[in-house]
């Protein structure tokens, strides 16, 4: 039976992971992790080109990796939407085994089996695999998915995995967020519910990346308070740490280097993996790799024990690792490790005692155990899913603009109408002026950045609001709205209050900035910040300086002759003084300049006043314009 407003179809929950995915579906009141045809409930994010044309995906496709190596391809996501020339894929290039070309248009590529494929099209692969296992399980058509990406994905990695949803033949209904996805599988079960608000930390250690978010559970509203992480950090890290142990000790003792071999490479690569998932359950384990290389005296093997012990001091800086960001996230919150009500733990590598360990330390608390870090975040998606259905009680996704908006102003300066870390979706207005008379038209120049000028930022869109009535500078009053809609596409609108005329602009918040670019920029403007705030300091007084100089200039040429000469020269004389310093003037001598004029300038309105007395009062000025911000340079 179908309820009114509340369909029956099943879209299904994706977790697109860079070593394993994961589908999910709502049945009933719970949701389901669907098995694959091997009956593993995650599935390798590996897809394989054989010899004769075969392709492989999923279990069997890792299966084969050893002897395949050029042409098995994983770890795709850390290509998704991305350049030839990312710092992300360069390192990818280095460390494995199949190969990534440039695409014409400067995007990287795989070339496997004679073919130039797209980084999208592999996840398509993937996403296929599991959408054949979902209808599979429940004999149905799936058409249409909720797929999560990290936070911090920009424009043009979730294009891309989107695009791999549609390659796949399913409908993507949402692109959400994984600390998202994971908060709302865990409020499921727990938060909210009980109309109480949580404030909870997902740790997010995959095979590729670390993710840390902090979130806050209301009553179906989950709300992202800050997001952190590091693109160069995952198990695949974990991984290298013991291969290149290894390799060591194998050249010390064979004299062969099995890092030159890709086969050998590849065994050596899932061996260390092995050894590391072993050591999450047991004290010791044997690493066991018989005819790796051929000797003078024929086949030689690598025979090891490893102990849990010898493992966690080889990667404790690597955990280690994980608590700058986390420690960032808190600040960003405005948080400390006591306000936080839960600790969620999401990805494989958080399966390691070790890793568990160090974060209870951090975080002062054992981390939640009700939810399975490897199928939390598919479970989230696929409530998602039903939700927007209308098979669950609505759901409220709040995320957060990973760096300021704002406008250009006088100056150069960059005014932030929306700060970093605020919520989506928002609004924001504010009003400017024009900073020449008859001025028009105003040009609005949005940009995104932390730095305090504009030029240390990256611009978004320009346009100009024009058909401003002739009228003396800064009487015009035009409107800067900012919005930034659930998707995270922002809306520029600059409207002239007087006429009422409009210019609007949709500007994609997140285009083209990667993770790495916006820690980049936030890096940038810590390390700048002293000599932007002098470049700041240096705008605002220059145009407080202009702004004076304006009323003054225009009340001495109309009242000139209710003043003495001695006043009117002194006056004069400020004015010239001050705008000797306009251009190269130090700031302070600005400063002192400006305020000499303004006293100096009283004397203007004493003379008006004193003559106005008994008599009838000319048409005194208004106050020279306040130090709002202008939007002409
Ligand atoms: P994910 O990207 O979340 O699928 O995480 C994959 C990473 O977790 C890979 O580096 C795996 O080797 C690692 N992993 C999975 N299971 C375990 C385990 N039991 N112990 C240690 N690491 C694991």
């Amino acid at each position: 039976m179908t309820v009114a407003g509340v369909s029956n179809k099943k879209v299904v929950g994706i977790d697109l992971g860079t070593t394993n995915s994961c589908v999910a579906v709502l049945e009933g009141n719970n949701v389901t992790v669907i098995p694959n045809p091997d009956g593993g409930r995650t599935s390798p994010s590996v897809v394989a080109f054989l010899k004769g044309g075969e392709r492989l995906t999923g279990p069997l496709a890792k299966r084969q990796a050893a002897t395949n190596p050029e042409g098995t391809i994983y770890s795709v996501k850390r290509l998704m939407g991305r350049r030839f020339t990312a710092p992300e894929v360069v390192r990818h290039r280095a460390l494995c085994s199949y190969r990534i070309v440039e695409a014409a248009n400067g995007d990287a590529r795989i070339l496997a089996d004679g073919t130039e494929r797209s980084p999208a099209e592999i996840s398509s692969m993937v996403l296929g695999y599991l959408k054949d296992a979902a209808e599979a399980y429940l004999g149905e058509q799936v058409t249409e998915a909720v797929i999560t990406c990290p936070a911090y994905f920009d424009d043009a990695q979730r294009q891309a995995t989107k695009d791999a949803g549609k390659i796949a033949g399913l409908g993507v209904r949402r692109i959400i967020n994984e600390p998202t996805a994971a908060a709302l599988a865990y409020g499921q079960g727990d938060a909210g519910r009980e109309g109480r608000t949580r404030l909870v930390a997902v740790y997010d250690l995959g095979g590729g990346t670390f993710d840390i978010s902090i979130l806050e559970l209301a009553q179906g509203v989950y709300t992202v308070r800050s997001t952190s992480g590091n693109t160069f950090l995952g198990g695949e890290d974990f991984d290298q740490r013991l291969v290149d142990i290894l390799a060591d000790e194998f050249l010390k003792a064979e004299g062969t280097d099995l890092r030159q071999d890709a086969k050998a490479l590849q065994r050596l690569r899932e061996a260390a993996e092995k050894a590391k998932h072993e050591l999450s359950s047991s004290l010791e384990t044997e690493i066991n790799l018989p005819f790796i290389a051929s000797g003078k005296s024929g086949p030689v093997h690598l025979n090891r024990t490893l102990w849990r012990s010898e493992f966690e001091q080889l990667v404790a800086e690597l955990v280690d690792q994980t608590f700058g960001p986390c420690k960032q996230a808190l600040a960003d919150a405005r948080l400390t490790t006591k306000n936080l009500d839960e600790v969620i733990l999401v990805g494989g590598m958080t399966r390691m005692p070790f890793v568990r360990q160090r974060v209870e330390e951090f975080f002062g608390r054992p981390p939640s155990q009700g939810v399975n870090p490897d199928e939390v975040v598919a479970v989230g998606a696929a409530l998602q899913g039903a939700a927007l259905e209308g098979q669950t009680g609505e759901v409220l996704l709040l995320d957060i603009t990973p760096l300021s908006l704002g406008v250009e102003t006088g100056g150069g300066v960059f005014t932030r109408l929306i700060p970093r870390n605020t919520t989506v979706p928002c609004r924001k207005r504010e009003v400017f002026t024009t900073s020449l008379d008859n001025q028009p038209f105003v040009p609005v120049h949005v940009l995104q950045g932390e730095r305090e000028m504009a030029a240390d930022n990256k611009t978004l869109a320009r346009f100009e609001l024009v058909g401003i009535p002739p009228a003396p500078r800064g009487v015009p009053q035009v409107e800067v709205l900012f919005d930034i809609d659930a998707d995270g596409i922002l809306s520029v609108t600059a409207r002239d209050l007087g006429t009422g005329r409009k210019h609007a602009v949709q500007v994609v918040a997140a285009s083209g900035l990667s993770k790495d670019e916006v820690e980049q920029l936030v890096r940038e403007a810590e390390t700048h910040k002293s000599t932007d705030s002098m470049r700041r300091d240096r705008a605002e007084a220059k145009n407080a300086a202009n702004a004076l100089l304006y009323t003054t200039k225009k009340a001495l040429a109309e009242f000139r002759s209710v003043l003495s000469e001695p006043d009117a020269e002194a006056i004069e004389a400020d004015v010239a003084a001050l705008e000797a310093l306009l251009e190269n003037g130090a700031v302070e001598k600005l400063r002192e300049a400006t305020k000499l004029l303004e006293s100096s300038a009283y004397r203007i309105a004493e003379a008006i006043y004193a003559g106005a007395r008994g008599d009838e009062a000319p048409a005194a000025e208004g106050p020279p314009p306040s130090s709002t911000p202008d939007t002409s340079k």
